[in-house]
């Protein structure tokens, strides 16, 4: 996966849609750009970062090494090649100082990125959703191109609003009528007549926010 397919994810999961670049405007495609242009400078660091650590360790385990033999060896006796190691050590630890020093700004570096790059995607995330918001409204409802009206489906439509939908007046008699929860015409214990789904689904449909697109 490449910069700009990460930064892309990113957004998709912070807007909670996904989108086409090409529904964006040429300001917001051009600051995915740049998001994924700094990305891929924050990758590099990464590997930077790794490859001075590995760096590090194998000098240090050297500048032991020859700490180690060249102590061994004056202790030995053979003072001249042991002080000789001693300052190939002292000289190894000097570049594993400075090398740490630069680790720890790199590091501080990529923190400070990564901080302005969580920013930059929320924001943008947030410009995103308010440029798409149209699109996005059809995306999170899709139309419904089936819809079996029974009372079950009227009361999975109706659910969080189902207080006002566990009874309903008989059309006929105006007698109290309990929901059933399945199956798509109740008999009225009242009057004896038969209510049918759809005439109840035709009361309800605007309560529950479906209007000319459904019922046809
Ligand atoms: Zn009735």
């Amino acid at each position: 996966m490449d910069a700009r397919e990460k930064v892309l994810n990113d957004l998709y999961k912070r807007c909670g849609f996904e989108f086409d670049e090409s529904e964006l405007s040429p300001k917001n495609r051009s600051k995915i750009g740049q998001l994924a242009e700094n990305f891929a400078k924050m990758v590099a660091l990464e590997s930077e970062i790794k490859s001075i650590e590995g760096k590090t360790s194998r000098s240090l385990a050297a500048a032991l090494l020859f700490l180690m033999i060249g102590g061994s060896l004056i202790c030995a006796g053979v003072g001249g090649i042991g002080i000789f190691l001693l300052l190939i050590s002292g000289l190894i630890w000097r570049r594993f100082f400075s090398a740490g020093k630069k680790l720890k700004s790199l590091r501080n570096q990529i923190d400070l990125m990564c901080k302005k790059q969580e920013e930059d995607c929320e924001q943008l995330s947030k410009e995103i959703y308010n440029e798409l918001s149209e699109v996005y409204e059809q995306k999170v409802r899709p139309k419904i191109t089936h819809f079996k009206i029974d009372f079950a489906a009227i009361l999975q439509a109706t659910k969080g609003k189902r207080a006002i939908l566990e009874s309903i007046e008989c059309p006929f008699c105006s007698a109290r009528l309990t929901l059933p929860t399945s199956g798509d015409s109740v008999k009225c214990e009242a009057c004896g007549k038969t209510v049918l789904a759809t005439d109840v689904f035709e009361e309800v449909k605007e309560l529950i926010g479906l209007k000319s697109n459904v019922g046809r």
